[in-house]
């Protein structure tokens, strides 16, 4: 119906300048892991290496294996981020044609610095014929990206997390050189292919039935996302980061991020105090608020803050008080 190819087009316009580029993004009802597939199978013909700092990029990993693509893994520590060195000597020796990088950690808390990581990829001899696949799923919109100016080919994420949206839309940016390369990519499936999807998304139309109920909270959100504007968006990101730091540090909680590296959208902090964070959840639910546990290997010795998407100063120091009243009583 021309409505849906009217909507579809208003989000495209709204949705390029939260990734900073001029390029196209395509819109999927899809989770983000859906589009970690879909980055490895349009965007890997030789061989891959997946970069591994948390469980959110070992999870990449996994998923390129059972795609059945060529990969070797850097293994990075939990807590620290990826350097643009460590992927530019594994890269150098001119096997790779892809890398898989998670921007935004959200099992530890960690940014990668990815302006520098790509910066180091295309000073190689072979750097342009990198492909430079990023998950930003829980940074996208939070925390800085720019995907034209840092001359990535794939950045994707998904509604539910810095978008504040509900679950089951997942966008990716995906680059002309990238799109150009899937054309050569054997085996590309059929639900994910970029080059159906471009097809498809110049006539302002999806190949698949678009999630159309979503697309409207998206459009709704894009135009508030733009009225707040992206620099101010960061700065309300970095200033309710810096809160909770400066609020876990002020109780003795140890950041569990390599400093300089702290995750603008999400705070995770070891249980170095041994609180009940069961406890804490259950204190904070009777006051209709709820922080997360850690996540896979750090489950029982993290938990994590998130500050991120439509939440404002004033609510996070609503929670950290909350907390504060939990502590004092336990
Ligand atoms: C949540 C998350 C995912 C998985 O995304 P889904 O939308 O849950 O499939 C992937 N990567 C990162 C960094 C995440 O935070």
């Amino acid at each position: 119906m021309p409505e849906c190819a009217d909507l579809f087009h208003r989000i495209q316009e709204k949705i390029r300048p939260v990734f900073y580029t001029q390029s196209r993004v395509y819109i999927n009802a899809a989770s983000g892991t859906g589009l970690q597939e879909a980055a490895v199978r349009n965007g890997v013909r030789t061989k891959v290496l997946n970069c591994v700092n948390g469980a959110f990029s070992k999870r990449w990993q996994q998923v390129t294996e059972a795609n059945g693509k060529a990969n070797e893994v850097l293994h990075g520590q939990w807590g620290q981020p990826i350097l643009p060195e460590q992927v530019a000597e594994r890269l150098a020796g001119g096997e790779f044609d892809a890398v898989t990088i998670v921007h935004n950690e959200t099992s530890t808390g960690v940014t990668s610095d990815i302006k520098a990581i790509s910066e180091a990829i295309r000073a190689l001899p072979n750097g342009q014929d990198i492909s430079i696949l990023i998950d930003s799923v829980s940074g996208l919109s939070g925390a800085r990206l720019e995907f034209d100016a840092w001359d990535l080919d794939v950045v994707l994420t998904s509604s539910q997390k810095a978008f504040a949206l509900p679950a089951g839309l997942a966008f990716c940016a995906v680059s002309d050189r990238a799109l150009a390369k899937a054309k050569t990519v054997p085996a590309r499936g059929l639900y994910f292919d970029f080059v159906d999807l471009e097809k498809y998304l110049v006539k302002d139309q999806t190949p698949a039935t678009p999630a159309i109920s979503l697309m409207y909270a998206l459009d709704k959100q894009l135009e508030d996302m733009l009225a707040e504007g992206m620099e101010n968006r960061f700065a309300r990101h970095l200033a309710m980061r810096d809160r909770t730091i400066a609020w876990a540090k002020g109780h003795g909680f140890n950041v569990f991020a390599a400093a300089g590296y702290e995750s603008p959208t999400m705070t995770c902090l070891e249980n170095n105090l041994g609180i009940s964070v069961s406890g804490l959840n259950k204190f904070l639910r009777s006051k209709g608020m709820i922080i997360s546990s850690g996540y896979g290997d750090l489950k029982e010795t993290t938990f994590r803050i998130a500050h991120m998407g439509d939440t404002q100063m004033a609510e996070l120091d609503e929670l950290l008080t909350n907390i504060d009243e939990f502590l004092a009583q336990s």
